[in-house]
């Protein structure tokens, strides 16, 4: 897929505010600090686009951008932020939550692993629960230049083996560095293929 524009549109505090549900719609989730803004503006072709490494935990909105006038992405605020209270934590599981089993034109959700670290337990513990509401979803690993390729790997396969555990078929993967531009296109190509069908 060709990006001819990406715009920010707006940030809602819940799914009810967020734009008619008038186009398809791909989600970006993960940790903070995943590399979340980083990707998203690799997609983009536009380096300001999503903000990145501002104030973790701070951002607890739904964003939208529309792309190529065609297709609605979502930045979502991530999770796993140490500093955030009880409350906090609470209204941003109920918003998630909302968002995702509430959102129609919800096509696949994209969950953002860190390809350095070895499987963590509120990464697989986020993915039980799509899975428990049967969201779409498919796993990006971010940062892959950071790491050998025989590193990446492994801790990628580490990954997907913890979730053999509890998952009979796996969801599809890619492998990203948004520095490199790695698995880009590959994101893309799926995202015009569910736009296609
Ligand atoms: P977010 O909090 O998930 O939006 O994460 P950011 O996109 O702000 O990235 C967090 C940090 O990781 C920043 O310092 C980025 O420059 C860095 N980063 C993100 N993606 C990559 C990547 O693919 N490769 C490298 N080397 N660094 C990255």
């Amino acid at each position: 897929m060709i990006i001819k524009t990406a715009e920010y549109l707006i940030s809602s505090p819940s799914y009810k505010d967020c734009p008619k549900p008038d186009m398809p719609e791909y989600a970006f989730i993960g940790r903070s600090n995943v590399g979340k803004s980083s990707l998203i503006n690799s997609l983009a072709n536009n380096e300001k686009l999503a903000k990145t490494s501002g104030t973790p935990g701070k951002t607890q909105l739904i964003n939208h951008f529309i792309v190529n006038k065609d297709w609605y992405l979502v930045d979502l605020p991530g999770y796993g932020f140490a500093k955030v209270s009880q409350s906090q934590r609470k209204s941003w599981e109920k918003m998630i939550e909302d968002y995702l089993r509430k959102r129609e034109n919800l096509v696949n959700v994209f969950v953002l692993i860190d390809s350095r670290l070895t499987p963590q337990k509120i990464d697989l513990e986020f993915i039980n629960q799509l899975g428990e509401w049967e969201i779409p979803f498919t796993i990006v690993f971010t940062k892959s230049d950071k790491n050998t390729q025989l590193e990446t790997s492994r801790n990628v396969k580490a990954f997907l083996n913890k979730m053999r555990e509890t998952w009979q078929f796996l969801p599809q993967h890619f492998v990203t560095s948004a520095v490199k531009k790695t698995g880009r296109d590959q994101i893309l190509a799926l995202i015009a293929e569910l736009n296609a069908s």
